[in-house]
């Protein structure tokens, strides 16, 4: 083949987002050569950049040294995820992801990750749609300065990062797979890259929809080529919808309604009924996201809609921490040319997340022998309903493991 380069590693991660870098940062502890490719740029594609980036952690008392109004335990936020994917999640799997949340947000800390901190130096949490505490961790700025945290770290530890190339195929050899093919997208060079373990971490499919809340070319990439080598899929029936602003009838990628109804938002039909009055009496607005969802798109096809953001009760002291912790979400609002403290704007239903994915176990390995899955293209913890902030903490949990086992996998050649 002309115009081929061949590259090998230990450990091959696809995917540069928060699961592959995670993988990727992980793996190369080991003192193995580890290569993260990416079809676009590192920490700048994938659903994660234009996410919120909050993260579900339950602290507990010890954990701050002093009460909380609401004492929370990884008990209590195991019961909330498990309860909220109608008992389809896997236990073994949840337990895991509850328990590591916060060892891995302190470890964040020391990535950079400036986690955002109340005036008296607590972290700020608030309570998401459908948990029963506030465990929802905030990185103040934006997803990209938590990515590019992430990010530095997988430079730092010395992985090779090849950028604008996209995985076509995977590659087997005695039952297991040894490596990968693409393509660079700008000059068209094909690359082989021989491993001897890899990790899909190329995030979900929520791009094959006509409406997403991602803006990022997300087109199941990670499910076909993992799928196409015999790795089972499961849960793929359930997909999650979120609302998303539409403004001057453009539609915003601002990462959902959570950081509005977590800080009290309140939910309005057309005729300027506050719904959620009628579908969650108890717990309003920050019911689940599918409840929330669901009963909205009720609103409009009975034909009360559109629906309505209203935040004209928040404080000066809210909208300024809104404003530190989340930037990003109100200047795409403003923008686009809206008045969001004043003015109420529009919510539409739109494509969020995957829940489905690869059949995965404690150390994230696929059923195909050397075949490791990551992140939103791997069927963890979420079952038929994923709470707020439960998949950033997925990615890096489970991120993390892969890389870690991946870089022991038995049969890596040296
Ligand atoms: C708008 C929005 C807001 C969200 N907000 C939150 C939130 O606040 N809290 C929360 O918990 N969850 C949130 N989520 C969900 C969460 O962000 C995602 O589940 C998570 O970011 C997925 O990360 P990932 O690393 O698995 O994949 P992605 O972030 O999707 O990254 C996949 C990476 O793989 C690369 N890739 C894809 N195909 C190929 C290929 N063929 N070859 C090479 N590379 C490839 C991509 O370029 C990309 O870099 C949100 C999602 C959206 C869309």
């Amino acid at each position: 083949m002309s115009g081929l380069t061949t590259k090998r590693a230990d450990v091959l991660v696809i995917g540069g987002a928060i699961a592959g870098c995670m993988a990727a940062a992980e793996a190369v502890k080991h003192g193995l050569k580890v290569i993260l490719v990416d079809k676009g740029m590192m920490g700048r594609s994938g659903s994660s950049p234009t996410a919120g980036t909050a993260t579900a952690a339950a602290f507990s008392h010890s954990d701050l040294g002093r009460d909380l109004p609401e004492p929370d335990s990884p008990q209590l936020h195991f019961l909330d995820t498990y309860k909220a994917g109608d008992g389809l999640c896997d236990p073994r799997l949840v337990a895991l992801c509850v328990e590591e949340a916060l060892p891995i947000v302190r470890e964040l800390e020391t990535f950079g990750v400036p986690w955002t901190k109340t005036a008296d130096g607590r972290y700020f949490q608030y309570k998401a749609l459908g948990h029963s505490r506030s465990r929802s961790c905030h990185p103040t700025g934006s997803s990209m300065t938590f990515m590019a945290a992430i990010a530095k770290e997988v430079f730092y530890r010395r992985a090779e990062v090849v950028e604008d190339t996209m995985v076509t195929d995977l590659l087997m050899a005695d039952g297991r797979v040894v490596g990968a093919l693409g393509f660079h997208r700008l000059t068209g060079e094909e690359v082989l890259f021989q491993a001897g373990a890899v990790v899909l971490a190329a995030g979900s499919a929520t791009r094959l929809f006509k409406y997403a809340s991602a803006n990022f070319q997300t087109t199941g990439d990670a499910q076909a080529l993992g799928f196409r080598v015999g790795a089972p899929l499961v849960n793929m029936e359930f997909v999650e919808f979120t609302v998303i602003p539409k403004v001057a009838q453009k539609i915003i990628s601002t990462g959902g309604i959570s950081p509005f109804t977590g800080r009290g938002s309140h939910i309005r039909n057309g005729l300027g009924e506050r719904i959620m009055e009628t579908y969650d009496p108890v717990r309003l607005e920050r019911t689940t996201r599918a409840q929330l969802v669901r009963a909205i798109d009720r609103e409009i096809r009975e034909g009360r809609g559109p629906i309505w953001n209203d935040s004209s009760h928040f404080t000066e002291e809210l909208w300024q921490e809104f404003h530190t912790s989340s930037p990003e979400v109100l200047d795409r609002l403003k923008a686009a040319g809206l008045e969001y403290r004043r003015a109420p704007f529009e919510w539409v239903p739109a494509m969020h997340t995957c829940l489905g994915g690869f059949l995965i176990d404690e150390r994230g390995e696929t059923a195909v022998p050397g075949l490791y899955a990551s992140g939103e293209c791997a069927a963890t913890i979420h079952g038929a309903n994923r709470l707020s902030g439960n998949a950033t903490t997925e990615c890096l949990v489970f991120g993390k493991r892969a890389g870690r086992h991946a870089a022991l996998f038995d049969g890596l050649y040296r």
